[in-house]
């Protein structure tokens, strides 16, 4: 599903370069639950946004579903981004004057569909996260969890290949990671892709496979055989 061979990534500032990535090459299937783990300035953001379409690497190549994505225009990237992930943001990242049935709804306005077609797919999508009695309340009527069940529903909404979620946990208390790490884990018994950065060990850890980044190279990439699990 995911192919990166040889990517890399250079930023240019004044006369000096800086190597956020160097030649990275991963593979990563449909079904799995993979965390990008390493310290601050390892790489992890710009590995997720040449994941996640938002980026393109300055060498090397990257498939997505079998497709070439290092040579997608600006178009065919937006296009992209919006059929096949979903992002999941540390700051939630909804609409503070909107409901959670019409944040969640919002990707699917750039898809196409009907107002109808809309909020039946956005209430499906709230049920999977067990929040569809929340659905007129906006944001600040909702508690840091279920804002982030609400961004989690809104990344779903359309069906992704991939959910990409960056510190999906960073805004929040410890017994609301638990519950958002508990949802992960059933969106991924339900076979969905999942990709989560995180800069926290114990978080990683909630995923199946782990890859460490350290100044932009893999440090390392193993199955976790010790999976958390959330009480
Ligand atoms: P992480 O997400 O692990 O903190 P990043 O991918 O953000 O790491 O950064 C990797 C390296 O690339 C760092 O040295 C960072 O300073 C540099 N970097 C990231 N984005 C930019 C940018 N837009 N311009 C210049 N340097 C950048
Ligand atoms: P960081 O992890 O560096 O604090 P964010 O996670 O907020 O940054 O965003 C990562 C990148 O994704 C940014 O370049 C941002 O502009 C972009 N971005 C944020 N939301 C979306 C979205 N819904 N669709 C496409 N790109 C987005």
């Amino acid at each position: 599903m995911i192919e990166t061979h040889a990517i890399s990534r250079t930023y240019k500032m004044g006369n000096q370069t800086v190597n956020a990535l160097q030649s990275i090459s991963i593979s990563i299937n449909k079904g799995e639950y993979v965390a990008f783990m390493g310290p601050s300035g390892s790489g992890k953001s710009t590995l997720m946004n040449i994941v996640g379409c938002l980026d393109t690497p300055t060498s090397g190549t990257y498939m997505l579903n079998n497709k070439l994505v290092s040579e997608m225009t600006e178009n065919e990237l937006a296009d992209t981004r919006n059929k096949e992930i979903g992002f999941v943001f540390q700051t939630f990242n909804l609409l503070p004057r909107a409901s959670a049935l019409e944040n969640v709804a919002l990707p699917l306005i750039y898809a196409g569909y009907s107002k109808s077609e809309r909020e039946d797919m956005a209430m499906q999508a709230l049920e999977n996260v067990s929040l569809a009695d929340r659905y007129h309340h906006k944001p600040n009527e909702l508690s840091g969890g279920q804002r982030q069940r609400v961004a989690i529903a809104r990344a779903l909404v359309n069906n992704p290949s991939i959910i990409l979620a960056d510190e999906p946990t960073g805004n929040l208390d410890t017994k609301t990671s638990y519950d958002i790490m508990n949802l992960f884990q059933e969106l991924h018994d339900k076979g969905n892709t999942i990709i989560m950065v995180t800069h926290e060990d114990d978080i990683a850890h909630y995923a199946h496979r782990i890859i460490r980044l350290r100044d932009g190279l893999i440090e390392w990439d193993r199955k976790n055989d010790n999976v958390n699990r959330a009480k």
